[in-house]
Order: C-alpha cells, then sequence, then structure tokens
C-alpha cells in the first residue's frame, strides 16, 4: 500500500522554506499531497486558487507531489485522503509550542493520524510567507527567499493593494 503523507498549511505564498520541507517529504513518503487550507481566520494576501497554482508550478518536477486545497479539519481532510500521515515544518523553538498544541489537539480528534515534522535545512530556519510579505512590502528584493515568479507576483499584488 502507498504511503501517503499530506502537508498542509497556508502557503501565502510558498517559499523555499516550504520547498525544503516538501522535496524533504518527497524522499520518504510515496506520495506527498501538499493541501492549501481555506482559512477563515487568517487574511490571506493570495486567493487559495493562486496559491495552488504557485505551488502546482514549483512541484512540478517532483513525480510524487500533487496539490489540492480543504475546507475544515486537516485531520478530516487527511483521513478522507486515505493519508495516515501530516507533515508540519519547524522552524526555530518559536514554532514549536504552537504545532506541539495543534498535533495533540489533531490526535485527540483523530488518533489513527500521525504529525511529522521536519527540519528545513538551516538557512530557511528563519523564513516565514509573513516575514517575506512585510518585507517586499517595504521594498526589499525576497529573491532569496522565493522563486522569482512568485517575487514578481507578489510585487504586482502588493502594489494593486496600495494603489
Ligand atoms: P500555517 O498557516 O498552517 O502555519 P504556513 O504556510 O505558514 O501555514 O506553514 C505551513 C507549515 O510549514 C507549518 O508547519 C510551518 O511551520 C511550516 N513552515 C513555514 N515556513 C517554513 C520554513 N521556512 N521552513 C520550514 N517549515 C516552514
Amino acid at each position: 500500500m502507498d504511503r501517503v503523507a499530506v502537508y498542509a498549511g497556508s502557503f501565502d505564498p510558498v517559499t523555499y522554506g516550504h520547498i525544503d520541507i516538501i522535496k524533504r517529504a518527497a524522499s520518504i513518503f510515496d506520495r506527498i499531497i501538499v493541501a492549501v487550507a481555506h482559512s477563515t481566520e487568517k487574511r490571506p494576501l493570495f486567493t487559495v486558487k493562486e496559491r495552488v497554482r504557485m505551488l502546482k508550478r514549483v512541484t512540478c518536477n517532483i513525480k510524487n507531489v500533487t496539490v489540492d486545497d480543504f475546507r475544515g479539519l486537516a485531520v478530516a481532510y487527511v483521513s478522507k485522503s486515505r493519508a495516515r500521515v501530516l507533515i508540519r515544518g519547524l522552524r526555530a523553538l518559536s514554532d514549536f509550542e504552537y504545532e506541539f498544541q495543534m498535533a495533540l489537539t489533531n490526535r485527540k480528534l483523530n488518533e489513527k493520524i500521525e504529525t511529522i515534522f521536519l527540519m528545513p535545512s538551516e538557512s530557511y530556519s528563519y523564513l516565514s510567507s509573513a516575514l517575506i510579505k512585510e518585507a517586499a512590502l517595504l521594498g526589499a528584493d525576497v529573491s532569496k527567499f522565493v522563486p522569482s515568479f512568485i517575487e514578481k507576483e507578489l510585487k504586482a499584488k502588493l502594489k494593486r493593494r496600495i494603489s
């Protein structure tokens, strides 16, 4: 039976940190589903459709990766996808408390699903989508953090927001 894992998140937008985690996960599991959450709490810059399109483009060379979106609980999506594993990325210590709480809550919701944490290369361990959006808004060059087509879309979107 295929070992399928779901990497769920906002990916607003996808960064080299996320891509690092996707590659690591794809080398361990038979199939990875990168799942973009329709979050009602966060106010994302990019629509779910845009984020899915970006993720498809950055993963098009990784054979065992597919991209999807989901509403509601991540654990419900994982079990609907016939997967048993939820992948999350762990950066600095600051991620730990939130991720720990979420993993244990998810285990209470569905004890069959395991959360597995992967650490990115240390060069990406400080990267966050939020920081990149803020830096791009202030005119910074973010080409070290996201692929160039995403940097372009980011700048275009922020320009539209300001004007
Ligand atoms: P969420 O809104 O679910 O936190 P994110 O898109 O911010 O969604 O992140 C999805 C997952 O990827 C989370 O587990 C987060 O900790 C992880 N992640 C985000 N940025 C990085 C990075 N630079 N390196 C490794 N993991 C990351």
